[in-house]
């Protein structure tokens, strides 16, 4: 069986193929299926943020579809930037510049007032669905990963805002994300947790 992931990030890509390890499906990219363009996703949630995409992709490709929104919540900014995580410093924002704008919004406050959470939404969405009124339904699946945002960048592992993001456990000041082996990270993730979640889903839609 064929499952196109609706995303250009080769970090979650590589992710969830490690995450799903599933055995008898290929996992596609848009870039292998060198499907064009992008989906709207300007959603308030993660969960309508990661259905669009999972609809665009079937619609795009005739293929089931996966897709993931993810995003950080900041307790300090009243859960921002959340699903505006990934254009939090502008619309073609580098992870250099969101990390450094979400140091700066946090300069001076002590590690209890850092803490943060990495929220992750997977959705399935399979061609042959009908929905009652015709509509393509899409399953999806939410896991989260408590942590705090460190006061300084430490650690080129991982991706996005990982060199900044103390998960629970580590002391302040401890080791970030970006100081974590990828096994590690991929056993407490909010991707990995949701991963989990997704898991017999895809087993119930025949996904092996
Ligand atoms: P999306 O492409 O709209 O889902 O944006 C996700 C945003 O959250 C991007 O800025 C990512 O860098 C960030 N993000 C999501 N998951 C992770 C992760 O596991 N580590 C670091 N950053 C992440």
């Amino acid at each position: 069986m064929r499952l196109v992931v609706a995303t250009r990030s080769r970090h979650k890509l590589r992710e969830l193929r490690l995450l799903l390890a599933l055995e008898s499906t290929e996992l596609l990219s848009l870039e292998d299926l060198a499907v064009p363009g992008d989906p709207v996703e300007d959603a308030t949630t993660y969960e309508a943020n990661a259905a669009a995409k999972a609809r665009w992709a079937v619609r795009e490709t005739g293929l089931p579809a996966l897709a993931d929104d993810s995003g950080l919540e900041v307790d300090a900014l009243g859960g921002a930037p959340g699903v505006r995580t990934r254009r939090y410093a502008g619309e073609h924002a580098t992870d250099d510049d969101n990390n450094r704008k979400l140091l700066n919004a946090l300069e001076g406050r002590p590690p209890v007032r850092r803490g943060a959470r990495y929220v992750c939404v997977l959705a399935i969405a399979v061609p042959a669905d009908r929905g009652p009124r015709g509509g393509l339904p899409v399953r999806t699946r939410r896991g989260i990963c408590a942590g705090r945002i460190a006061t300084r960048s430490r650690g080129g592992g991982g991706f996005g805002y990982d060199p900044i993001f103390e998960p629970a456990g580590e002391p302040p000041g401890g080791r970030t994300f970006g100081l974590w082996s990828a096994a590690e990270k991929n056993r407490v993730s909010h991707r990995a947790r949701a991963a989990r979640r997704m898991a017999p889903v895809l087993r119930d839609l025949g996904f092996r």
